[in-house]
């Protein structure tokens, strides 16, 4: 099935086919991203009317929205141009007037004449003591007075898209649901007690009180779930097909990574120890290893890496390891090297900075194979890249890419094992929306010994205070990064930042005492700063957020960051986890501009409160929601129109064992569910999926 299956053909017509809409107003409706019929569907109502007719307005708590029979009493037109027509009425109790603006003639006569009985429903309000209705929402005879829904739907607006053209509009769509096998486990739907598709969709938009507008309301929480599996079966179907393409089998030996475990000067905790294995035996096994190592900042992720680099290298082959910048890609070099010497393993850099005869001459060393270990940046995968016998790849950092440039990496013919590595430790529900196509390896449990990490909340009027203490700091050898605002989105306006905070704090604590790092810098230039700090001849260095991922120097104790308040959570606890690292007590200033909001102040007093990356990051996607978290646009985790991940994490674990279940039992999606799973995907604009089942 690699087109569109018929019964799905008017659901993805275009919006024009519906009664009602030309071409207007289809361009409004993309504004609320609904392109086709079948968008409708998955744009649910967030909040209802309660229509119910009651006796009177008289006990009410005005302002609402009453409906009320009443006796249409006098009319009263406007006195001047443009002013309101009122009409007084009678319900059971009390008497109101309906107001009206730009009345024409006589037309509120012919519609409401004097003596009849209506049904009027609206928002009703108190003018001048007078409680009035403007504009009535309905105003029907009451032999019609079915034409009122007792609980009205409330959909999401958008410039030129009314109420009530939503209201047809989804009615119309979901005429057009066809009829649809279940594609969810049967067990799952009994035990949820979900109703079918078909019904959940038009509960979902019928709703009948405000309870059926919870998540947890059945019709809702199936569609979600709906969404959910889509997603978690595109991934599987792509876990899938990585996992049949053979890799090569690498059985370490365990020679190697015995010499460097000797020689270093920690014992690795349990949590170390058992990633180790788990990615040895991904590695000695058949099937290519796609496997993801999440562990918060200062987990020990980089020593897990290279144990299986030198397991590549113990199977008689090489291995790779990119880091995203070339800061990091330098710091793993000089980190790592003394262990690579203690195993005798040639351990090599490339980077983008590598040009002519030396590049020239890494890449015939590495064609040769004679060089076992390569660090660097991207530029390790370019194409003019040739290694003599490549079976692991280790993408360091892994939270700048997303699920799409992973799939790249496959493509580009990267014919080795996979391990990733990311330090955001991000909530199980997005983990498991990024990442569910990987097996995961989790550090959860930090090297002993480090001391915590003071953390305080300081006003920018203190700056002067901030200075004398870093002052007293550095005369007692200690060590010091002052990160830079987040002027704007703009690299530009962050470097006049940090350079114009470099020049302020050198003429305070003095010459040679400062250095300053960011991205723009030519690239020797810092190397030569970072290098200064990391031999301890710079004792502050104040730095954009190239310092943000990765950086390692442990005499590092006290971290400042200015406009705090600027970052995001996850940003500010990776940041902070630059210090810490050693065994002075460290301390971090989160410096804000005054005065904070009450979300702004929340925000930091998390970090105050906790170290703990899992907590942050579960806080800050409440705070913030999906999206801006991690950067919806990069990251790859889909929006999702029904399901919250925020608060439906349980329905993602559900639904990627069912996902990866179904397709252990059914690889090939043939089954009556397969095939109904089948047209769930087309239903859920999941092309990639269809894509990966046609290659598969
Ligand atoms: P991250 O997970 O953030 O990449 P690193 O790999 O940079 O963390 O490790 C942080 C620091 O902890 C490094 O200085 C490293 O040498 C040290 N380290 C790693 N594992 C252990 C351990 N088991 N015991 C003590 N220190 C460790
Ligand atoms: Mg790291």
């Amino acid at each position: 099935m690699s087109s569109r299956p018929e019964s799905l053909f008017p659901l993805f017509a275009s919006l024009e086919t519906l009664e009602g809409i030309g071409p207007k107003t289809a361009q409004h409706f993309a504004q609320l991203h609904v392109q086709a019929p079948r968008d409708l569907l998955f744009t649910l109502p967030y909040s209802g009317i309660d229509r119910r007719l009651r006796k009177s307005v008289k006990d009410a708590q005005l302002p609402d929205t009453l409906t009320v029979a009443v006796k249409i009493g006098r009319h009263y037109p406007p006195r001047s141009k443009g002013g309101a027509y009122r009409i007084h009425v009678e319900d059971d109790e009390t008497t109101f007037q309906l107001v009206f603006f730009h009345a024409r003639g006589d037309f509120w006569q012919r519609q409401l004449p004097e003596g009849s009985r209506r049904i009027v429903s609206g928002r009703v309000e108190l003018f001048d003591g007078i409680a009035q209705m403007v504009h009535p929402d309905f105003a029907v005879a009451e032999e019609e007075a079915s034409e009122i829904p007792p609980f009205e739907p409330v959909y999401p607006l958008t410039h030129g898209i009314t109420q009530k053209l939503m209201y047809k509009a989804t009615r119309a769509a979901l005429a057009r649901v066809p009829a649809m096998d279940e594609w969810i486990d049967p067990g799952q739907v009994k035990k949820a007690g979900w109703p079918a598709f078909s019904v959940a969709v038009s509960q979902a938009h019928a709703p009948a009180s405000l309870n059926d507008l919870s998540l947890d309301a059945p019709a809702r929480a199936r569609l979600a779930y709906d969404e959910l599996f889509a997603h978690q079966m595109t991934l599987a179907l792509a876990r899938q097909v990585e996992r049949r393409k053979k890799g090569r089998p690498s059985r370490a030996t365990g020679a190697l990574q015995d010499k460097v475990r000797a020689s270093l000067s920690y014992a690795l905790t349990g949590a170390q120890r058992r990633a180790v294995t788990q990615v040895t035996a991904d590695m000695a096994a058949d099937q290519r290893m796609n496997r993801l190592l999440q562990g918060d900042v200062g987990a020990g992720k980089t020593v897990v890496a290279f144990m299986a680099l030198l397991a590549a290298v113990e199977a008689g082959g090489q291995g790779v390891l990119m880091a995203p910048t070339e800061i990091l890609a330098r710091q793993h070099l000089q980190g790592l090297q003394p262990l690579a010497e203690t195993a005798g393993v040639v351990l090599e850099i490339l980077t983008g900075r590598d040009k002519g005869a030396e590049r020239q001459a890494k890449l015939s060393a590495l064609a040769r194979g004679d060089i076992q270990v390569l660090v660097g940046t991207h530029a390790v995968f370019q194409e003019s890249v040739v290694f003599h016998d490549l079976r692991l790849a280790v993408v360091d950092e892994q939270h700048r890419f997303g699920v799409r440039q992973r799939l790249e990496l496959g493509r580009k013919g990267v014919r080795a094992d996979v391990l990733v590595m990311t330090a955001t430790p991000i909530p199980r529900s997005l983990a498991l929306a990024q990442y569910g196509d990987m097996d995961v390896s989790v550090l959860d449990e930090k090297p002993p010994g480090r001391k915590p990490i003071q953390t305080v909340l300081v006003s920018t009027e203190r700056y002067d205070q901030v200075v004398d203490r870093l002052r007293a700091a550095i005369a007692d050898g200690r060590q010091c990064y002052w990160v830079c605002p987040l002027v704007e989105e703009s690299e530009v306006s962050d470097l006049t930042a940090a350079e114009a905070r470099f020049k302020r704090l050198r003429a305070t604590l003095g010459e040679g005492v400062v250095g300053l790092v960011h991205g723009q810098m030519p690239p020797a230039e810092k190397d030569a700063a970072m290098a200064a700090f990391q031999r301890g001849e710079t004792q502050l260095l104040v730095a954009t957020t190239v310092i943000e991922v990765g950086v390692d120097v442990p005499n590092a104790s006290i971290m400042v960051i200015e406009r705090a308040e600027s970052f995001g959570l996850a940003q500010l606890h990776q940041l902070r986890g630059r210090v810490g690292r050693g065994s002075a007590a460290s301390s971090c200033l989160l410096m804000y501009q005054a005065p904070l909001t009450d979300t702004g102040r929340q925000r930091l007093e998390v970090l105050r409160e906790t170290e703990d990356g899992f907590a942050i990051a579960e806080t800050d996607l409440k705070m913030r929601g999906t999206g801006d978290l991690i950067g919806t646009a990069q990251s790859g985790v889909p929006r999702f129109r029904v399901a919250d991940l925020e608060k439906q994490a349980a329905l993602m674990t559900i639904a990627q064992s069912d996902a990866r279940k179904l397709l252990s039992d059914d690889p090939a999606l043939k089954s009556e569910r397969g095939k109904a799973t089948r047209l769930l995907l087309w239903l859920m604009r999941q092309d990639e999926a269809i894509r990966l089942i046609t290659v598969g």
